[in-house]
């Protein structure tokens, strides 16, 4: 086992905490109080190149594995969710499903202008009445000749309103079900397409969360992501993907709030001494940062084996559960350390505390996840697939091996 990076995925995520620092700092307050989509940052995000991280060359990508993927993600959220969030979007949600499911015609035409940041992507399977419960889907899909006839109402989209291209997941044959499911590659000019910023959320102010409507919107059949009745396996490993940088988000949200602690503590004096030197104000920074580091350990072999092209649904489902919950409480006991500061927008800690909060929410609610682990852990549905059960042995040797 080796807890080294090596020289190339150290080199990213100084990058990318360079960049954070410098460029996505100074903004984030602003950003935050006036609840606005930046667009500035999001050109400067594209023309650094960072929505090619993950991306072959062939497409303008640049080859990075998914450590050093995990590593940016976290430095992103370490010093703001919502830009994170459309981070992941793009990468997770958008462009690894279209590299994995496109045609090469589709390949072609989205990946590129996406590595650049010149179209972004969203991400449509959640609607008013499908959340959790994702394969009830009431988006229509209608063959007529070479196009399919798209008509219903996506919620909670993120990037939504400032996406070019979304995939959008609908039901074709609702006797079917799930197997009666389809993804779109849907182009946000067509006519019948719209979207609709949702305002006065809780937290993620400046990222753009919107809903879709679908009217009568003809998409050519050559836009169908996968195959016919395969628009549930893709929406699956969309989720996949996308929960993978949420866990990595929450370690930054974690990292974030034990920075601010820290700091704060040596900063405040109570009782003639500095708060950090009180020994319970050094349990929530002690509890902090163990989780912030246990959770980050979740995310780097949820990576591992992502760059060894094994599955790793039930390892991505472990970290974005800790993570999340972990975030959360940072996020909690980072308020407490500033005391009536942590209740003022003047400080950081409140935005964290907002801005966690909807980790254990999206990507699969922690309820969610902890009934993919139980099921798993008690081999009614195993994650990773069939015959993936495990020993600790194997757990902590060779993971390709599967031992019954
Ligand atoms: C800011 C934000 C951004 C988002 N971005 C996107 C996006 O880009 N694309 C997208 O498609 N969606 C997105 N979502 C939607 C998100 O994924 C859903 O909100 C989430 O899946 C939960 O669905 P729901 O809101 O319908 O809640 P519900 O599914 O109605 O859940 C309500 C409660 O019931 C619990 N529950 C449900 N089923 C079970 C069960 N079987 N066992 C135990 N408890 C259960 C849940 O855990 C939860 O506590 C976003 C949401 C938010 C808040």
């Amino acid at each position: 086992m080796d807890f080294d990076l090596t020289p190339e995925q150290r080199e990213v995520w100084l990058w990318a905490k360079e960049f954070a620092d410098k460029e996505i700092a100074p903004r984030v307050e602003e950003n935050d109080r006036n609840a606005q989509f930046d667009f500035d940052l999001l050109k400067k995000i594209g023309d650094q190149g960072f929505f090619s991280a993950v991306l072959p060359s062939q497409y303008g990508g640049q080859e990075i594995d998914y450590i050093a993927y995990a590593l940016m993600t976290e430095e992103i959220a370490r010093v703001c969710s919502s830009t994170r969030t459309l981070f992941s979007v793009q990468i997770s949600l958008v462009e690894l499903p279209i590299l994995k499911y496109g045609t090469e015609a589709q390949k072609q035409k989205y990946l590129p202008k996406m590595a650049t940041g010149e179209l972004i992507g969203c991400f449509g399977l959640t609607e008013p009445n499908a959340g959790s419960d994702a394969a009830n889907q009431q988006t229509t899909a209608v063959q007529d000749g070479d196009y399919w006839v798209l008509n219903g109402q996506k919620t909670w989209i993120s990037n939504g309103s400032i996406a070019n291209v979304a995939i959008v997941i609908a039901q074709a044959d609702k006797s079917k079900g799930h197997k009666g499911i389809c993804a779109f590659l849907v182009e946000t000019d067509t006519p019948g397409f719209t979207a609709r910023q949702m305002k006065h959320k809780l937290g993620l102010k400046s990222s753009d969360t919107s809903e879709l409507f679908l009217d009568n919107v003809r998409v050519h059949k050559d836009q169908m992501l996968a195959g016919y009745g395969e628009g549930f396996k893709v929406a699956m490993f969309c989720l996949d993907q996308g929960r993978f940088s949420v866990a990595a988000g929450a370690v930054g949200v974690s990292q974030g709030c034990v920075d601010i602690s820290t700091k704060y503590a040596m900063e405040r004096q109570a009782f003639g001494q500095k708060i950090g030197e009180f020994q319970m104000i050094q349990q929530m920074i002690a509890e902090m940062a163990t989780e912030c580091e246990a959770g980050r350990l979740l995310v780097l072999r949820a990576a591992h084996r992502k760059n060894q092209g094994i599955r790793n649904t039930r390892e991505t489902s472990l970290a974005k559960l800790f993570c999340a919950e972990a975030a959360i409480k940072a996020s909690y006991n980072a308020v407490q350390v500033f005391g009536g500061y942590g209740f003022s927008e003047e400080y950081p800690a409140a935005r964290y505390y907002r801005d966690a909060r909807v980790l254990n929410l999206y990507e699969g609610t922690s309820q969610i996840h902890r009934m993919i682990i139980a099921q798993d852990e008690l081999n009614i549905r195993p994650a990773n697939g069939p015959g993936s059960a495990r020993t600790p042995i194997e757990r902590f040797t060779n993971p390709l091996v599967s031992v019954l």
